[in-house]
């Protein structure tokens, strides 16, 4: 894995951590508060926080799906049965003299 890529990867996974962390300190500091009732901001930033939290579940079933496709992927290029053309004429250094 190139640096670059790994540097992005843990920004990322910093960032990811950040909000989730930040989404659970707003849900705590904020489910007492004073509720004017109807159109109330704090609940629907609440709802807003409860929303990301539970659909950020749904990341580790995806991420294995990602890493089952990779390795499926890696096995069958690497087998005989790959879809890649591996001789073709200009791999093969065929000069065409006509
Ligand atoms: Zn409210």
């Amino acid at each position: 894995m190139k640096t670059r890529d790994r540097v992005f990867s843990i920004v990322c996974t910093l960032a990811l951590l950040v909000c989730l962390l930040f989404s659970y300190e707003y849900v705590v500091s904020n489910t007492q508060h004073d509720c004017p009732g109807k159109d109330c901001t704090v609940c629907v930033q609440l709802e807003a926080a409860v929303h990301f939290i539970s659909s950020i579940k749904i990341l580790p079933m995806l991420s294995f799906i990602a890493i089952v496709l990779c390795v499926f992927t890696r096995i069958y290029a690497a087998s005989e049965r790959s879809a890649c053309v591996r001789n073709t004429l200009v791999l093969l250094k065929v000069e065409l003299l006509n």
